[in-house]
C-alpha cells in the first residue's frame, strides 16, 4: 500500500510540471483573460455615482477619486512612477474675470494671472509605471479622471457624473495595467500608466506632466481614451471612433488583424491624420513630438450634461475596446519605435 502512494506521489511530482510545460498560453491571452466587463462595472459605477459629485479637478470629491485610483493601483502591486508615490500634486491657476473657468499650468501664464486676483486649483495627476527592458524608450498609455462637479442651482439633476466622459477611459487604463502584471513579462519599453486630474477645465495634468517630465525627449508613443463608452449611432453600436497619426498607419493594421484574431465587437472609423492637436489629453504629446493613438466611441445626447450616467454605458463595446487596446499597447511596448 506503502508503495501505491510513493509511486502516486512520483507520479505526481514528474505529471506536474508536465502539465506546466503544455500551457501554451501566450503572454497576450494571458492578459486579455483578466480584462472584463465586471471590473470595468466596479470602477465606472463608483467613479460616476452621484457621492463622488462629479469629480471636479480641486475639489474634495475630485481627490476622493484620486484616492480610490490610489487604493486600486496598490491593490494590484504597481509600481509607482515617482518615488514618493503615485500622487503627482501640482497647481493650476485661472484669472478671476475668466468666464470659461480654464485654469493653466505653464510658468509663464501662471505668472501672469497671479498678478491679479485669481482662482488656484490643487489637482493630482495619478502616475504609475512598468520599468522596461530598454528604459530609454517609454510609452504612456492616459485617461482624465476628472470631471464637471455639479451645479446646485441646477433644478433636477444637479451631478455631472461622467460615466462616458471619463470613468470609461479609467478603466481602460486600469484594466491594461492589469493585463500587463499578468503577463508576467517585462515589456522592452518602459511603460507609464496615467490618470490626468483637471483634464476638463484645460487640460491641465497631461500639460503640466509633459511640462515636467525630466524624460520626456525618451517618450516615443501617447495612447489616450477619452470617452470609450457610448453608441453615437443607434444602428452601428459597435463603432468605434479610432484617431492617429496618418504616418503610423501601423495602428490601423493592428486593430483590423485583432478584431479577427480575438473576435472582437468592434466596427472602426478610421480617422488617420496630420494633426491631433485638440480635444483632449493627446495634444501635449503630439506636441511633443510623439506617436499619438486614441479610442473615442464619439459625441452622444448625453455629452457634458448630468445624464452621462453609468446605466446607459455599451459595457461589451468598452470591454471589446479595452481589449484591442491592451493589444495595441502590448506591441506599442515591446515593437522597436
Ligand atoms: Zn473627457
Amino acid at each position: 500500500m506503502k508503495k501505491i502512494f510513493l509511486l502516486l506521489a512520483l507520479l505526481l511530482v514528474f505529471v506536474e510540471p508536465a502539465e506546466a510545460k503544455k500551457d501554451k498560453t501566450t503572454p497576450e491571452q494571458k492578459g486579455l483573460q483578466t480584462i472584463n466587463v465586471a471590473t470595468a462595472k466596479a470602477h465606472v459605477e463608483f467613479l460616476a455615482s452621484d457621492w463622488l459629485k462629479g469629480r471636479e479637478a480641486g475639489t474634495e470629491w475630485g481627490h476622493i477619486a484620486g484616492e480610490y485610483l490610489v487604493s486600486v493601483l496598490k491593490l494590484m502591486g504597481a509600481t509607482p512612477l515617482m518615488e514618493d508615490g503615485f500622487v503627482q500634486h501640482f497647481d493650476a491657476y485661472s484669472a478671476y474675470n475668466d468666464k470659461t473657468r480654464t485654469y493653466h499650468v505653464a510658468p509663464a501664464k501662471v505668472r501672469q494671472i497671479k498678478t491679479n486676483p485669481h482662482r488656484v486649483a490643487h489637482m493630482r495627476n495619478i502616475l504609475a509605471k512598468i520599468d522596461g527592458k530598454n528604459p530609454d524608450e517609454i510609452v504612456v498609455i492616459g485617461a482624465h479622471y476628472d470631471h464637471l462637479g455639479y451645479d446646485p442651482m441646477l433644478a433636477e439633476d444637479q451631478i455631472y457624473n461622467g460615466a462616458d466622459d471619463n470613468a470609461s477611459g479609467v478603466q481602460a487604463v486600469l484594466q491594461i495595467l492589469k493585463a500587463f502584471l499578468s503577463t508576467g513579462m517585462q515589456p522592452e519599453h518602459t511603460v507609464i500608466f496615467a490618470l490626468w486630474d483637471g483634464e476638463e477645465c484645460g487640460l491641465c495634468g497631461s500639460k503640466y506632466f509633459v511640462n515636467n517630465f525630466a524624460d520626456i525627449k525618451k517618450v516615443k508613443g501617447y495612447m489616450n481614451f477619452d470617452m470609450i463608452g457610448r453608441n453615437n449611432m443607434e444602428h452601428r453600436p459597435q463603432q468605434l471612433k479610432y484617431l492617429y497619426l496618418a504616418k503610423d498607419s501601423i495602428y490601423a493594421t493592428w486593430l483590423k488583424e485583432d478584431i479577427e484574431k480575438y473576435s472582437l465587437g468592434l466596427d472602426p472609423d478610421f480617422h488617420p491624420s496630420d494633426d491631433l492637436s485638440g480635444g483632449s489629453d493627446q495634444v501635449p504629446f503630439f506636441n511633443a513630438g510623439a506617436s499619438v493613438v486614441w479610442y473615442h466611441t464619439d459625441g452622444h445626447a448625453d455629452y457634458h450634461k448630468p445624464s452621462d450616467h453609468a446605466e446607459r454605458i455599451n459595457w461589451e463595446k468598452m470591454v471589446d475596446i479595452t481589449k484591442a487596446a491592451f493589444l495595441c499597447m502590448w506591441k506599442m511596448a515591446n515593437n522597436p519605435f
